[in-house]
Formats: structure tokens, sequence, C-alpha cells
């Protein structure tokens, strides 16, 4: 299903990543948070292919980074579209990746490179 950036729910969102742009995305630099619901934490631990650990567990972050991506006050830049969106505020990254069958279009976020 597409959505638009702003219809997004912390429940399309599998994992965020908040890290130091322009590094390395590994978690050397910063960090993935997931879900605390058993489903999407299966879900997530699948896609990356091994299992997520109790402090990689932060549905608070999953929120926080939903709200900056989707406020429109902030001067982001939205760097691409589809299955996950990264953001860039200043030197912090953000991606959100979303649950299977969930992609991202036509971000309204002023200053979309997309
Ligand atoms: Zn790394």
């Amino acid at each position: 299903m597409e959505k638009n950036l702003n219809a997004l729910t912390v429940t399309d969102i599998i994992c965020v990543y908040s890290g130091i742009d322009g590094k390395c995305g590994c978690g050397c630099a910063g960090k993935y948070s997931y879900h605390a619901d058993p489903a999407l934490l299966t879900a997530g631990a699948l896609r990356r292919g091994y299992a997520v650990s109790d402090d990689e567990v932060n549905p608070r972050m999953i929120k926080k980074v939903l709200k900056i991506m989707q406020d429109p006050t902030n001067e982001a830049r939205v760097m691409r579209e589809g299955e996950n969106v990264s953001i860039v505020i200043g030197s912090r990254l953000y991606v959100a990746h979303f649950v299977e069958g969930i992609t991202c279009t036509a971000p309204p976020v002023a200053g979309c490179l997309a």
C-alpha cells in the first residue's frame, strides 16, 4: 500500500534509525529502535536476519522519529522515498523502515529532493 508520509502511523514502521549523517549506518554511528509488539519485533528481526536485542526495543523513539518526519516546520531534507524514508536535520540522519507492503509517496516536507 502506498501512503503519503503524513498518513503513516507507527505500526507502518518496522524500525527507525537515528545516527550521524554521512557516517556508517550499521549502528556504530547511531541506533536502531524497534517496537515492543511481538509481531512487529519478529518481523523486524526477520527483515535484518538476526534477533533484536532488548536495548534496541524503543517504541517511543519510533513515535519520535515519525513526528519529526511529519513536522512541516522542520527544516528537513527527505533523501528518498519508497520502502524507507530518510531525513536529515542538521547533522542527524533519521531513517524509517516500513513494514512489508508499505511504501511512502510524495512526502509533503519542504525541500523534498525526491
Ligand atoms: Zn558501522
